[in-house]
């Protein structure tokens, strides 16, 4: 097993990934930024290295910084989390370059998928479904692109191909603002992901955002660990996934699990991974790779009894996989609560001190957190606070658990979005389930 590792996170996630390294005995080794001294991780972590001032450029960003405290600590891998660095390919690099093991894939499987264009080309090569659309990068020549739009049919969403985190799309209805759309997009990716690069897809107008779970190790064995639905989306944002998706049967998770693990065979992936696809009409459309951990891999954790942080940490050690796909079973429901620290009505960031936090508890009940009473939230990072998870033998139990879960949560000090998840909750829509993308927003009155 590894020796030691540096988290190059913060968060609930740094915190995770710290609890998988304790039960692995596994030494660690949190850096932090000057904002971040009194966060859970780096307090319990075995040794705390500071990387840098609060903004995330200087600290969380700041790849050599990373690197020096692996290097002054011992340590021999370094786990990026999500967000941050996880998804760069440079830094993936870089640390391999260093000496030191990247827990994730290849530099270049990530520069491939990080790239959607080529990722789009890698999927479809290996027999996976994608969405109709420009194959490949949009060029200069305008009557070329009117008839790419024609041939798909409006409306038409514009993507970056460097884009993430819901930025750099615009959904396009007509010939007339097609190319101004494309120059914005343009620019905005030039600006945000320093790849000015787009292309175009089929704006679907009611699918549902599902995807499939995947882990890879060193050796080709690669295994799904069933879908995710995480349809509830605001700006293109989860704030809500399950698993299992509702009204999935056994033969279309086997249909496109198989399809995954197929095209993981085919870039030699390694480590944890989520393929993106967007359902509709019962077909399933690949969207893009996340080739790291994500924010809602608890919901997977707790149908399957996998430990996917464990996992990870366990192929990056070089361990063969200990599971072939028929020791999966789904068993139950779950479901994810993304808390974050923000106005539950004008969605604006709340940070500030926690004067009193009580998490909830009970069967089934799993909070994923770093606050504890006295900490102050931050003004720098992401608002997200923590996650509620639910599990129960079925949907309904799970629900019910929830709403349990989200009345017994005490939050002081700060607004959370804890009141919006309690509305969601009650909406009828809700508790039947299979909701397409747009359904939130919707039923926010944003659309
Ligand atoms: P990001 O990397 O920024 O998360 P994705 O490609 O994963 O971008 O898309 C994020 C979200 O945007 C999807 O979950 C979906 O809500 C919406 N979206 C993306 N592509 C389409 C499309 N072709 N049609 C409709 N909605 C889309």
């Amino acid at each position: 097993m590894l020796e030691k590792v540096v988290i190059a996170n913060r968060g609930e996630i740094a915190l995770r990934i710290l609890r998988a390294c304790r039960e692995l005995g596994i030494k660690t080794v949190a850096v932090h930024s000057t904002a971040d001294f009194n966060q859970k991780h780096v307090l319990l972590a075995d040794e705390s290295v500071c990387i840098g001032p609060p903004a995330s450029k200087d600290s969380y960003l700041n790849m050599p910084a990373i690197i020096s405290a692996a290097e002054v600590t011992d340590s021999v891998a370094i786990h990026p989390g999500y967000g941050f660095l996880s998804e760069n390919a440079d830094f993936a690099e870089r640390v391999e370059k260093s000496g030191f093991i990247f827990v994730g894939p290849k530099p270049e499987t990530i520069r491939m998928m990080g790239d959607k264009v080529s990722a789009i080309r890698v999927m479809k090569a290996a027999g996976v479904p994608c969405v109709p659309g420009s194959d490949g990068p949009l060029g200069t020549d305008p009557d070329e692109t009117f008839r790419i739009a024609r041939e798909i049919g409006y409306p038409v969403i514009i993507k970056a191909s460097g884009g993430g985190g819901g930025r750099g799309m615009r959904v396009v209805h007509s010939d007339a603002t097609l190319i101004n759309a494309i120059n914005v997009t343009q620019a905005e990716a030039q600006a945000a992901f320093g790849n000015p690069e787009v292309y175009m897809e089929k704006f679907l107008e009611k699918p549902r955002h599902i995807e499939i779970q995947v882990l890879a190790d060193h050796y080709g064995n690669v295994i799904h660990l069933g879908e995710r639905d995480c349809s509830l989306q605001r700006r293109h944002q989860k704030v809500i996934e399950e698993a299992p998706a509702p009204g999935i049967s056994p033969k279309q998770r086997k249909a496109i699990g198989d399809r995954c693990i197929a095209a993981c065979r085919d870039v030699g992936y390694r480590g944890a991974g989520t393929l993106e696809f967007l359902f509709q009409d019962n077909e399933f459309y690949f969207i893009e790779m996340n080739t790291r951990v994500q924010v809602e891999h608890p919901v997977t954790e707790l149908v399957t009894g996998i430990d996917i942080v464990k996992a990870q940490l366990r192929i990056a050690a070089g361990e063969q996989l200990p599971w072939t796909q028929n020791d999966i079973t789904i068993r139950g429901h779950a479901i994810e609560c993304r808390i974050n620290a923000e106005d539950p009505k004008g969605f604006i960031p709340s940070p500030g001190p926690v004067k009193l936090f009580h998490p909830p508890g009970g069967p089934g009940i799993r909070v994923d957190s770093h606050l504890y009473s006295g900490y102050v939230v931050p003004p720098f990072y992401d608002s997200m606070i923590g996650k509620i998870i639910a599990y129960g033998e079925d949907r309904d139990t799970a629900i019910a658990r929830m709403k349990n879960a989200l009345s017994e949560m005490v939050i002081e000090g700060i607004k959370t979005n804890i009141p919006l998840h309690q509305e969601i909750f009650n909406h009828a829509a809700f508790k039947a389930g299979g909701l397409d993308i747009h359904y939130l927003e919707r039923r926010l009155g944003i659309k």
